[in-house]
């Protein structure tokens, strides 16, 4: 018996070094946004282990890839990273479609037209941009019409036209709404099937950095549970969270990436206007959206908007927002709960008014009515593209190569969140694409310009 304790006590020892070792995850993601859930499945389709935190429910309810549609468009005036950034994203979707209709009994359970679910898109801007916009649609290889003046607004879309607006319309594949939420359940569905673990209503409170691992504190969002785990590498997709998260880590991005408050406001068209349409009118009005109508030339006065849902009668529910339509946020946490002022009311009723006018389909004010509303946040950067990059280490301008941060992201992050996804699991993984396109999105989202906005602030 004697001979027998120090055996136990070393067997004892040896399991608790074998605890020790399992307990290290080799990559944690955290967030479970778009952008936590691409990099999590573009991780998992790699072949790496990994596992994705989230604070939520596995039912996503608030952060700024909350709802069921953005656009989605290949052309952008010119600046053609967004364009590779949708189209790459289009490819790596089908890719994920393919591995969850593999080895399943129904082959076409999943479906590319779940996350593409609208086209055309309709774009409405001043005549000014015309070279850029006409020079990019040519490059871009783009499918579209566009009319310039309103004589050709009437012959091609039966539109009103006013003079120095022109209107193009976009009809390649896959353009026109895009569905984050199922873009996020998709990928999360291919994280489980590759074989890793997803953590909803895991909050984490603490991210600290230690010899060769990062210590990762955790507290249960229902049970209020607390644990802490270890990390080899970290990716940090916490949306307009991410300075919170990284405040130990990389203190600057408190400073490089400013949550501001956008809203979001639903209108329906009463039962009697919307009866009194011809059929003509009707699938006019479904096919004028989703659209970007920056027709009046200021920030204040351009807006978003599509068709989200339909009513139990069919009918269409509008949804509309502005881009510049921000403002301050004093409690990340309420945030998403504030109500819509009246100003913002008028702005989402006269916009929507307006664009009404233009496509020549009648809607006065009293047919229109306000269904809901709500906040939601752009994360913003100074130039308002988005960072996806290694940080660097603590003690030098060198790559840390076991942190990846995706943030900053605004307007553009649905579409393109594939790629974005595809351009952290990469950098993470020290793997390079030497296309040329990839290489000029990487650089433009990538190490060099956080280095370079770094020593801005200090
Ligand atoms: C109103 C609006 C309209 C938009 N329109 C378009 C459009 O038309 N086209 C387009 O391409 N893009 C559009 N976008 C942009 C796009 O929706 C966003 O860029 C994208 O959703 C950002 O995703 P994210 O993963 O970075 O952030 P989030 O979705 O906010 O994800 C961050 C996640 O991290 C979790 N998290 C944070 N902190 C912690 C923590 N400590 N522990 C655990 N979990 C944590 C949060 O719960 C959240 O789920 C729009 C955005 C908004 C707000």
């Amino acid at each position: 018996m004697k001979n027998l304790l120090p055996i136990l006590l070393l067997a004892l020892l040896c399991l608790s070094c074998q605890e020790k070792e399992e307990n290290i995850q080799e990559i944690t993601v955290i967030g479970g946004g778009l952008m936590g859930s691409t990099t999590a499945w573009q991780l998992s389709n790699y072949g790496e282990k990994v596992l994705l935190i989230e604070q939520q429910d596995s039912v996503y309810t608030f952060g700024s890839s909350y709802g069921e549609a953005r656009i989605a468009r290949s052309s952008n005036r010119g600046n053609d990273i967004w364009s590779y950034l949708h189209n790459r994203s289009v490819k790596e979707m089908k890719n994920l479609v393919d591995f969850l209709n593999s080895n399943s009994t129904n082959k076409s359970a999943f479906h590319i037209s779940d996350i593409y679910t609208t086209s055309p898109v309709t774009y409405v801007g001043r005549t000014t941009i015309y070279d850029k916009l006409y020079n990019s649609l040519i490059r871009q290889k783009v499918d579209y019409k566009m009319a310039v003046n309103p004589t050709e607004g009437k012959a091609l879309f039966d539109a009103s036209l006013p003079d120095s607006v022109l209107m193009q319309v976009e009809y390649n594949e896959h353009s026109g709404m895009i569905n984050p939420r199922k873009v996020i359940n998709y990928c999360q569905k291919g994280v489980l099937k590759k074989g890793n673990d997803i953590w909803y209503n895991h909050k984490v409170t603490s991210l600290l950095q230690k010899e060769g691992y990062y210590e990762i504190a955790l507290e249960n969002t229902k049970t209020g549970e607390k644990q802490t785990i270890k990390s080899k590498k970290v990716v940090s997709a916490a949306g307009p969270y991410t300075g919170q998260l990284l405040k130990n880590i990389a203190p600057y991005f408190e400073q490089l990436i400013n949550p501001q408050r956008v809203f979001l406001a639903f209108l329906k068209i009463k039962k009697a206007r919307f009866e009194s349409y011809t059929p003509e009118q009707k699938e006019k009005v479904f096919i004028s959206y989703p659209v970007i109508n920056s027709s009046k030339g200021t920030r204040a006065g351009s807006f978003f908007s599509m068709i989200e849902n339909v009513d139990e009668m069919g009918f269409p529910l509008i949804k509309i927002g502005g881009h510049f339509q921000r403002s301050p946020i004093e409690d990340l946490n309420t945030i998403w709960k504030q109500e819509l002022s009246t100003t913002e009311i008028e702005w989402s009723l006269n916009s929507t008014l307006g664009y009404f006018d233009l496509i020549n389909v009648p809607l006065t004010e009293k047919d229109l009515q306000l269904v809901e509303g709500y906040s939601c946040v752009y994360s913003l950067t100074k130039t308002e593209v988005p960072y996806v990059t290694n940080i660097p280490t603590e003690s030098s301008s060198q790559k840390n190569p076991n942190f990846v941060v995706l943030g900053g992201m605004s307007g553009v992050g649905a579409k393109g969140a594939m790629t974005y996804g595809l351009i952290a699991a990469n950098s993470l993984l020290n793997k390079e694409v030497a296309a040329a396109e990839y290489q000029t999105v990487k650089t433009a989202l990538g190490f060099e310009r956080l280095v370079e906005d770094i020593a801005l602030i200090k």
